[in-house]
């Protein structure tokens, strides 16, 4: 079943300025932001400018523009972060299993630390 965008969520406010955010990078069609809450010493968000939920939402209904911009960005991101060569990690939380907390689409831009590995074993 497709997920109705809420056009309230705070991604969306921070994109119509109605919130502040602290702004790493502005594209055609992706803003990149500093996470409210960092889990790394670099923690920067990477939003489609567009309506869009989540990842599943995206790749279903998003231009190749939209898309190749978001990815453009974020690869963008970590190389003006200076990540690429220590390392970094990107990640998207899709959905409930997931624990996604906002619903606008966005990747996790981890970076400045050993991540360690991928998940925790169940
Ligand atoms: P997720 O659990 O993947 O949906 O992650 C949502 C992320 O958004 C969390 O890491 C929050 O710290 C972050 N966040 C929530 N509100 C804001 C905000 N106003 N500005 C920047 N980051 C935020």
């Amino acid at each position: 079943m497709a997920k109705t965008y809420d056009p309230n969520n705070i991604f969306a406010r921070i994109l119509r300025g109605e919130i502040p955010c602290k702004k790493v990078m502005e594209t055609e069609h992706a803003l990149a932001f500093h996470d409210i809450n960092p889990q790394a010493p670099t923690h920067i968000l990477v939003i489609p400018k567009g309506p869009y939920v989540d990842m599943d939402d995206f790749t279903a209904k998003a231009s190749e523009a939209e898309i190749a911009g978001l990815f453009r960005a974020v690869g963008e991101v970590a190389r003006q972060a200076g990540a690429v060569e220590p390392g970094y990690r990107i990640l998207s939380n899709c959905g409930a299993d997931a624990h996604q907390e906002v619903p606008h689409l966005h990747i996790h831009v981890f970076a400045g630390r050993d991540l360690g590995r991928m998940l925790a074993k169940a």
